[in-house]
C-alpha cells in the first residue's frame, strides 16, 4: 500500500511539480501522462520523500526531473531492475517506473517478462508512441509493419509487438492501458496501478506529434473495455490484447497473488532502514 504523508494539508497535483519545466515538444502526449500522475499522486496523497520515480532513457524517461519525488534516470532499458532494486532494499517506499516502447520493449524488453513474473510491488508506466522520439523517429518494437522511417526507408517489416499481450503471458497481477488524450480516465488507472499489492503495468498511448502523429488515428479507435469484461478473467484479457479493429483501454486483467518482497521476506529487515546503512551481505544473509 502506497505510504500516505502524515500532514493534513494534502498537497495539490501542483504542489509535486518540480521546478523543472518538462523539455518535450509541443503538443507531445507525454504532458498528458505527467498530468494525470501528478493528479494520481495528489489523490493518494503520496509522500513526495517516501516516493521514487525510476526511468530508463528516451523522450518519456525525462519525466523524474519533472516530478518533485526521489528519481533516479538509469541506463537505456533498465529501469525495471533499478526499481525492483530499490524496492528490495526498502519495501516502505513507492516505487513508479516510467519509460517508453523503445527503452521498455527492445533494450530494455528481456527484463520485462522477467519483471513480471517476480511481482514486485512497484508501478510501470509506458509511454507507447509506437516510435523512437529521443533519436528522431526511427522505428520502433510497437512501429506498424510497413512504417517508413529513416531506419525503415522501405516500410518496416517486422511485426510489431503486442505489450498488453506479452505482460499477460508473463503473468502480470495488473495490466490496464489508456490514452494520454484522455488524462481523466488515465489518472484511474494510475491510482489503481499505485494502489495495486504487486506488479501493475499500465501501457498508455502517448502519440508524438513531432515523429508519428497519431492523435488522429488513435483518438476514433480508442474505446472502452466492454462493460461485462471480468478482469479476473485471463482469457478474455487476451482476447481484448489482440483485438485490431479498436484500441480497448482500461483494466484488462487485475489478480492479486503473493509479491516478490513477501517471497524474500525483506519486508521487516533492516536493510530497509535507510539506503545509507544498507549492506549487501546483510541482504545475502537474509535469503538462508
Ligand atoms: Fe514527444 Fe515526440 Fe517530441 Fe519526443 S520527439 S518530446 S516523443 S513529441
Ligand atoms: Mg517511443
Amino acid at each position: 500500500m502506497a505510504k500516505k504523508r502524515a500532514s493534513k494539508n494534502k498537497l495539490k497535483p501542483k504542489d509535486y511539480k518540480s521546478h523543472t519545466k518538462p523539455t518535450w515538444c509541443p503538443g507531445c502526449g507525454d504532458f498528458g501522462l505527467l498530468a494525470s500522475l501528478y493528479q494520481a499522486m495528489s489523490q493518494l496523497e503520496l509522500d513526495p520523500s517516501n516516493t521514487l520515480v525510476v526511468s530508463g532513457i528516451g523522450c518519456s524517461s525525462r519525466l523524474p526531473f519533472f516530478v518533485k519525488t526521489y528519481g533516479f534516470q538509469t541506463a537505456h532499458g533498465r529501469v525495471l531492475p533499478v526499481a525492483i532494486g530499490a524496492k528490495i532494499a526498502n519495501p516502505d517506499l513507492t516505487v513508479i517506473a516510467v519509460g517508453g516502447d523503445g527503452d521498455g520493449f527492445s533494450i530494455g524488453g528481456g527484463h520485462l517478462a522477467h519483471a513480471v513474473r517476480r511481482n514486485p510491488n512497484i508501478t510501470y508506466l509506458v509511454m507507447d508512441n509506437n516510435v523512437y522520439g529521443l533519436t528522431k523517429g526511427q522505428t520502433s518494437p510497437t512501429s506498424p509493419v510497413g512504417f517508413k522511417t529513416k531506419s525503415t526507408p522501405y516500410g518496416s517489416s517486422d511485426v510489431p509487438i503486442n505489450p498488453m499481450a506479452w505482460v499477460l503471458a508473463s503473468g502480470v497481477s495488473l495490466a490496464a492501458r489508456g490514452f494520454s488524450g484522455n488524462p481523466k480516465h488515465l489518472t484511474d488507472l494510475i491510482v489503481q496501478g499505485i494502489q495495486h499489492p504487486g506488479f501493475a503495468f499500465v501501457q498508455t498511448m502517448s502519440p508524438c506529434p513531432t515523429f508519428y502523429n497519431t492523435f488522429d488515428l488513435w483518438r476514433p479507435k480508442i474505446e472502452d473495455l466492454p462493460e461485462d469484461h471480468d478482469p479476473g478473467d485471463l482469457m478474455q484479457a487476451m482476447e481484448q490484447a489482440f483485438r485490431d479493429d479498436m484500441i480497448p483501454v482500461g483494466v484488462f486483467y487485475n489478480q492479486v497473488r503473493p509479491t516478490l518482497e513477501s517471497h524474500t521476506r525483506v519486508t521487516n529487515h533492516p536493510l530497509k532502514a535507510t539506503a545509507r546503512d544498507f549492506d549487501p551481505c546483510e541482504l545475502l544473509q537474509s535469503y538462508r
